[in-house]
């Protein structure tokens, strides 16, 4: 046994962090993790798990709306945010009391806290000081806001979870993931929203189809997306604030919600007097196996600033815990990661855009689809669904999918397996389709698009 305390001591008990404690403990490791808020991290307490079920939410006056075509008479119906906020609030004390268990039964010791590295092996939380054979960041990310004047009376999406009341007029800033999540979740509710984009088109990065049609159907649920636009200056009024818009105009709204990007949370962690190199925006540098320039330092997920998602996140802590305690010397893999936005509609896409497609082979064969999905037939609802695979010509490989409408993100998942394999576009055709469904589009695209 070391003279350590621990041979691993992680910092922050995320997604990442929980895994990898969890795992270095089953090969007989002593492991302690340290975490200053909740056992769960950013997913479980403020992220993809309390979002997704205000996705669920606020998906009811739709569905109420459709069901009319179905037969039903739903009759009058209200929302209470109150209410919803309280039983999201307790779903998130069963995740997160079911984390200290699954930690708790693996042997993990939680310290509450917020720890600092004070040298290679040395961790401090409050006035405790322990040693450690190997230090792991799982740190995570925090919302950034920019600078604009006025800005300490917008909120995050850290407080729009927790909001007393429901807006009933919001501006969202920003066009990624958050952004369009959120606008989409209080729209739902009934609130107005505004949503305000600095580019052309929101969601950079994502295929352009998608992109335009996601903002379309966001329009046609109401949302007032303004582009080329941001604010510069907020200031607060007797019932919400006054923002001032680049053209010079105002909006008066009850909340003004920034999503405009999360950084790592590196800052007073003590890694810079550890000798730890940081990227310029905190992001702490690693290879392939989560090391960083000091041997016995480690990092993972959203605190590297590689790929901002839970799931590579859980990827990247096993993967360390494999290799420094498993002796499985594992590298997580980052390509062809397929993801979800829980805009409404939802997308799911996986591998390159055709933009990026078209940059990196030159040659390639775009198939679509562009349906409107059966449930909406006599739902009534306007809203189309899209499927999109790009074809490397000189392979057949599939080396990009896209899908927006109704149940993309769970389609997504499967869809991505087979890019993942990089199978051909052959295979895909010589699958049976699934029928009926929205899924079976992609087996059943046959022609290309003129590209
Ligand atoms: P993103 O990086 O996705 O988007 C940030 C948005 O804010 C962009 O549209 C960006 O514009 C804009 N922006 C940045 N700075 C400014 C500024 N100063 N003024 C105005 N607009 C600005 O960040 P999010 O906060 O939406 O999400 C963070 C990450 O969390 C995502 O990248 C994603 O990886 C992850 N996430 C994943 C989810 C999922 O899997 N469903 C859900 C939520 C988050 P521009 O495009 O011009 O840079």
């Amino acid at each position: 046994m070391s003279d350590f305390d621990f041979d691993l001591f992680v910092i922050g008990a995320g997604s990442g962090g929980v895994r990898a404690s969890r795992i270095a403990s089953s090969f007989g490791a002593r492991v302690a993790v340290a975490e200053e808020y909740r056992i769960g991290g950013t997913c479980v307490i403020r992220g993809c798990v309390p979002k997704k079920l205000l996705v669920y939410a606020s998906h009811f006056s739709e569905d109420f709306e459709n069901a009319e075509g179905y037969g039903w008479s739903v009759g009058e119906t209200s929302f209470d945010w109150k209410k919803l906020i309280a039983t999201k609030d307790k779903e998130i004390d069963r995740l997160n009391g079911l984390y200290i268990q699954t930690l708790g039964n693996a042997g993990v010791e939680m310290i509450d806290g917020r720890a600092t590295v004070e040298g290679p092996n040395t961790v401090r939380v409050g006035e405790k000081t322990y040693t450690a054979g190997k230090i792991l960041v799982a740190v995570g990310g925090w919302p950034t806001m920019p600078d604009v004047p006025g800005i300490e009376h917008a909120i995050t999406s850290n407080e729009a979870l927790h909001l007393d009341e429901q807006p009933k007029r919001i501006v969202v800033v920003g066009g990624g993931y958050i952004a369009v999540e959120f606008a989409g979740i209080f729209s739902g509710m009934g609130s107005e929203v505004i949503q305000l984009y600095r580019g052309e088109q929101i969601l950079r990065g994502f295929d352009d189809d998608i992109r335009v049609r996601l903002a379309k159907e966001m329009v046609g649920k109401g949302i007032d997306i303004r582009l080329n636009t941001n604010i510069t200056a907020i200031e607060k009024t007797a019932d919400g604030v006054r923002l001032t818009l680049t053209d010079g105009s105002t909006l008066d709204v009850d909340q003004v919600m920034y999503a405009t990007g999360r950084a790592p949370k590196t800052d007073d962690l003590g890694l810079e007097s550890a000798g730890v190199e940081l990227a310029p925006n905190g992001a702490v540098k690693v290879d392939a196996y989560g090391r960083t320039n000091i041997e016995s330092i480690f990092a993972v997920g959203d605190v590297t600033d590689r790929v901002q998602l839970t799931p590579v996140a859980i990827k990247e802590g096993h993967a360390f815990a494999l290799t420094e305690f498993g002796n499985m010397p594992t590298s997580p893999e980052h390509d062809a990661i397929p993801t979800a936005v829980f805009s409404q509609p939802p997308i799911g896409t996986v591998g390159l855009s055709e933009a990026d497609a078209k940059a990196k082979y030159g040659d390639i064969d775009v198939f679509e689809s562009d349906f409107r999905p059966m449930k909406h037939t006599l739902g009534g609802s306007g809203e189309r669904a899209y499927t999109k695979l790009i074809v490397d010509k000189a392979t057949d490989k599939v080396v990009g999918a896209h899908m927006i409408g109704l149940d993309s993100a769970e389609i997504i998942q499967g869809i991505g397996i087979a890019v993942k394999a990089e199978l051909t576009k052959a295979q895909f055709d010589a699958t049976v389709a699934v029928h009926p469904s929205s899924a079976e589009e992609f087996v059943l695209m046959r022609t290309p698009r003129n590209s």
